[in-house]
């Protein structure tokens, strides 16, 4: 991995000269990045220690929450239009310490954190009064305090962005834990939201984390008798270990996502989909297509067409093993190589190819460690089954329960119901790449958490807040 020195960005971004940085010829243009400036405050927020950092943001989501509406308004408005002018560097600086995915998906993930999170707008939905003799109950939603948000090292920056927006257009502080992974960067961020959040409302401390974040510290953060809610992005284990603290916990889990192609479907437009969606930040999504069930008749007219979209297709049993040998330790993926580029992956698998392939598609079977395995790489196994039924059945089971994510093209209206209702996913996309599923290409919200063990689905602020109601006896009814 490539060094950037820190402290000397800060002091150009400071400075407000051209900033530059070991950004990878491949991945952005030759040209050097000039990022824009944030304002800079002298706001602190990364602290030694978890109470600390908690305690600082439990006193400023008391101010918070006693400012106005307007207030929140303008803190989302500034966050907005201050990271969105730096959105590259945000994306370079994720890829660059991670190692994983690609600065170009990581820009538009970034982007639609930044520009499609609702704001404080999304709380209206909710508000409901009731009317009569009695008089008027009202109920609204009402921020729950401190949160606690655990971030993934696959969408370190996206999910602190749209986890920070959401959570504050609620009237929260919010104390993040971040990977230990994208620690740097995620430190950087973290101090620049609350540089913004400050400028923007003039309290400190909405935005909080410590300067060392570790598993260790995470879980003394769970535990912490201030922290009001358990927001945790990730896989199943930190998932499990939020919901012993016996708080309310939204989880947000792993998936396995399965895509179901039948004989109706638009097959160029589904292949072209599916590489586009599976090869997405090199298959580090939790949504990205992990699984293609095709229906025979069609299985290899939609892997010449994926082909063309950009796919390497590998059939002979003696390759599928090399890459499994490289991929595959003790039956689990080899995390060496999540999120790497399907050209690094074929290379050291010693697999001759052509050109710059966004994706590895392999004659699979429902048994195989990239059929049952979340891999979070651009290898996904192809799987044939002779009708829609089949297909159905097959889906569910690579799914294994998880109700995640799911994809399927098809022109059958009948089938499409079906599949909707059988598999239960949070999120089911229909003709379309799975991204479409977080308002990429897709109508509707974006979010980086989806809560699928805990319900919420996809959340947004609404999510982030307690239903309370407010009651008055005697009055205010003009029916
Ligand atoms: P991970 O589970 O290794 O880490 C996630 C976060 O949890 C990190 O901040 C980590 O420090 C923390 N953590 C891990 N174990 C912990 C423990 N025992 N106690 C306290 N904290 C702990 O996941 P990752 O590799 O960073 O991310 C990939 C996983 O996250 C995949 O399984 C993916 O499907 C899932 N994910 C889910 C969603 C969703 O919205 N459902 C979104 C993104 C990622």
């Amino acid at each position: 991995m490539e060094n950037i020195n820190i402290e000397e960005l800060v002091n150009q971004i400071i400075r407000g000269t051209e900033v530059t940085t070991s950004i990878k010829k491949e991945e952005v243009p030759s040209k050097k990045q000039t990022f824009h400036q944030p304002v800079v405050t002298d706001a602190i927020c990364i602290f030694d220690t978890v109470d600390e950092a908690v305690q600082a943001a439990k006193i400023a989501q008391k101010k918070y929450f006693h400012s106005s509406l307007s207030r929140r308004k303008k803190v989302i408005e500034d966050l907005r239009n201050k990271l969105l002018p730096i959105v590259e560097e945000i994306a370079t600086r994720a890829y660059e310490e991670t190692q994983m995915g690609s600065v170009k998906d990581k820009i538009q993930k970034n982007t639609i954190a930044i520009t499609q999170t609702p704001g404080v707008e999304d709380l209206n939905v909710v508000t409901q009064v009731i009317t009569g003799d009695c008089g008027m109950t009202l109920y609204e939603l009402s921020p729950y305090g401190v949160i606690g948000a655990i971030a993934p090292s696959t969408n370190p920056t996206e999910t602190l962005i749209s986890n920070a927006i959401g959570m504050l257009a609620a009237g929260n502080a919010v104390y993040f834990s971040p990977h230990p992974g994208a620690k740097e960067t995620s430190i950087w961020l973290i101090e620049l939201m609350n540089k913004i959040v400050k400028e923007a409302s003039g309290i400190d401390h909405l935005v909080v984390t410590i300067n060392k974040p570790s598993i260790q510290a995470a879980q003394q953060m769970m535990e912490h008798k201030d922290i009001n809610l358990l927001v945790v992005t990730g896989g199943p284990g930190v998932v499990r270990q939020a919901m012993m603290t016996g708080k309310k916990v939204l989880g947000a889990g792993a998936g396995n996502p399965p895509t179901i192609v039948d004989e109706t479907a638009n097959i160029e437009k589904a292949g072209a989909d599916i590489v586009d969606g599976a090869s997405f930040d090199n298959n580090i999504p939790c949504i990205a297509e992990k699984n293609i069930i095709a229906v025979e008749s069609i299985a290899d007219f939609l892997i010449f067409q994926m082909e063309k979209a950009g796919a390497v297709y590998i059939k002979e049993l003696s390759q599928i093993r090399k890459l499994e040998q490289l991929l595959v330790i003790d039956g689990k993926p080899n995390k060496a190589y999540v999120g790497k580029p399907a050209s690094m992956i074929l290379r050291d698998a010693g697999i001759h190819f052509q050109g710059e392939p966004r994706l590895v598609v392999v004659e699979g079977n429902p048994k195989m460690t990239f059929t049952v395995e979340e891999m979070l790489m651009p290898v996904v196994p192809i799987m044939r089954t002779p009708d829609f039924e089949t297909a159905l059945e097959l889906a569910l089971e690579v799914e294994q329960g998880l109700q995640h994510t799911a994809t399927m093209h098809s022109q059958n209206v009948t089938r499409l119901n079906k599949a909707a209702r059988e598999l239960q996913t949070s999120i089911f996309v229909k003709n379309g790449p799975s991204f479409a599923g977080i308002g990429f290409r897709g109508e509707g919200p974006t979010t980086f958490t989806i809560a699928t063990p805990t319900g919420e689905g996809t959340t947004t602020a609404r999510h982030f807040a307690r239903t309370r109601r407010c009651v008055l006896t005697d009055g205010f009814s003009i029916k």
